[in-house]
C-alpha cells in the first residue's frame, strides 16, 4: 500500500497511516513541516515527534518523543 500524501498548507504535508499507532494501533496522521515530522493518533490523541526515513518498502517511522494531546 502506498500512502497518499496531501499538501495541506504551503509547507505542510500530511499522510495517513492505517494501524500505525504504536499505542492503540489506530490511524496515524503524519505531518511534515520545516520543523520536522510529527504524528497524531486519530484515536488516542497521542502526539509523537518522529523521524521518517524512506526505505525500499515505503516509509519507516522512528518515534523520538511522546506527548498527550
Ligand atoms: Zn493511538
Amino acid at each position: 500500500m502506498t500512502p497518499e500524501f496531501r499538501r495541506i498548507a504551503e509547507r505542510l504535508t500530511e499522510v495517513s497511516l492505517a494501524k500505525a499507532c504504536p499505542f492503540c494501533q489506530g490511524q496515524l496522521e503524519l505531518r511534515f513541516s520545516p520543523e520536522g515530522a510529527r504524528t497524531v493518533c486519530a484515536t488516542c490523541q497521542i502526539i509523537n515527534r518522529a523521524e521518517v526515513r524512506r526505505t525500499k518498502d515505503g516509509l519507516a517511522v522512528d518515534f523520538t518523543s511522546t506527548a498527550k494531546a
